[in-house]
């Protein structure tokens, strides 16, 4: 089976494991400030917080904003649930903002649109979908005339630049994750950047059962989770980031080699605003509106060839959670439900050869075929 992801773990990931392990110091300590520092500098960010997934630095990243009751939070509608969830955790409201059917990203002018509108907006969260930058030039600025910040789901793109900035640092805060399935893993884990010391003692605080990060005793200023990393994934963290860009970089020739074999069928291969934009976490095409209906039966198609294959990621208002909540329907969001129908994520990762991304490609030609014949069967 060609898998869609797998993790880059070598013998250097695992002996700087296993030193801490043999230390007794293992959660939050040395490692996890050395991956913080490792990963503020390559965002260009002066400081950085390292959590215990994803999920956790989007939630602290609103905590910090003081998003609450009775606030609203503009998200896109195409994501994974964690992006949409952390503003229910937080008992605030999602308004969902349209994507463009060709980026797969929140649509700058859907966003403007929803903030001349919404009131109480307190926060905006765009989403670097599948590793390719939403439009930040034009995000970050509109936010910015409104007064709302900008917290970027940025949790597939650590590596990406845009303009020669940074994914996550074009907002006030942006949120990585190092679950196996992004480009560089911790097992679990996630890191928000921020350049701003009072966001900063904020984010630390909620990180640690409240605690004071600067007090010389324990004392404790407002209720906290325990969201910390531990250190022997802090080591994981450090020696992972080593690899990230030969990891890219195969990547990025992986998507290149699947745009020439696909070129010549039925389906729009993904798009990137610039070339250093995008870092494949996931490469995703859409099948054309007619093949879309038959989506089910090319993944089947796909597996029985031993290539696993997938969705790519969620219509937020259409899971069952945010249709009974908020009422959402098909038709709100037209280009969300193009997309949804359509998208078919094929396997990319750092261990395929030349050979496993050539056998994708001609399943994926040979089960398009398919479907095609049995709906037009030759007279
Ligand atoms: C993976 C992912 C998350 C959640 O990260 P975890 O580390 O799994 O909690 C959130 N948003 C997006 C867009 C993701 O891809």
């Amino acid at each position: 089976m060609i898998r869609l992801a797998c993790p880059e773990i070598d013998e250097a990931d695992l002996a700087a494991m296993v030193e801490v392990l043999k230390s007794g110091q293992l959660v939050q300590g040395t490692h996890v400030r050395e991956f913080e520092g490792r990963v503020a500098e390559l965002c260009g960010s002066t400081r950085a917080v390292a959590v215990s997934s994803g999920t956790a630095a989007l939630h602290l990243a609103l905590g910090a904003l003081d998003v609450g009751a009775g606030d609203a939070v503009a998200v896109t509608t195409y994501s994974w649930p964690a992006t949409a969830n952390v503003i229910a955790l937080c008992n605030a409201t999602p308004v969902f903002v349209e994507i463009d059917p060709r980026s797969y990203n929140m649509d700058p002018e859907a966003l403007a649109a929803t903030l001349r509108r919404a009131r109480s907006v307190k926060a905006v969260i765009p989403v670097h979908a599948f590793g390719g930058m939403a439009n930040m030039a034009e995000i970050a600025p509109l936010a910015e005339r409104h007064g709302v910040p900008v917290v970027e789901d940025a949790a597939c793109a650590l590596g990406a630049l845009l303009k020669g900035r940074p994914a996550g640092s074009w907002g006030t805060m942006g949120c990585f994750s190092f679950h196996p399935r992004k480009a560089v893993t911790t097992g679990e884990g996630g890191v928000i950047v921020t350049d701003r010391d009072d966001t900063l003692v904020k984010l630390r605080a909620l990180r640690n059962h409240g605690q004071d990060p600067g007090a010389p005793g324990p004392d404790f200023i407002l209720p906290g989770y325990n969201y910390r990393l531990t250190d022997f994934q802090g080591a994981l963290g450090v020696t992972q980031l080593r690899k990230l860009p030969s990891v890219l970089a195969r990547r990025k020739g992986i998507a290149a080699a699947y745009d020439q074999m696909l070129r010549g069928l039925p389906l729009l291969a993904p798009t990137a605003l610039e070339p250093a934009s995008h870092t494949f976490q996931s490469y995703v095409v859409q099948l054309s509106p007619d093949l879309a209906t038959a989506r089910d039966r090319i993944l089947e198609l796909l597996r029985r060839a031993d290539v696993e294959a997938n969705i790519g990621t969620h219509h937020l208002p259409l899971t069952t959670y945010w249709r009974k909540a908020l009422g959402c329907r098909p038709g709100d969001y037209p280009a969300t439900d193009q997309v949804a129908a359509g998208a078919l994520a094929l396997p990319i990762h750092s261990r395929m050869t030349d050979e496993d991304v050539s056998m994708v490609a001609r399943a994926l030609e040979r089960a398009i075929e398919s479907v095609t014949e049995s709906a037009n069967p030759p007279a």
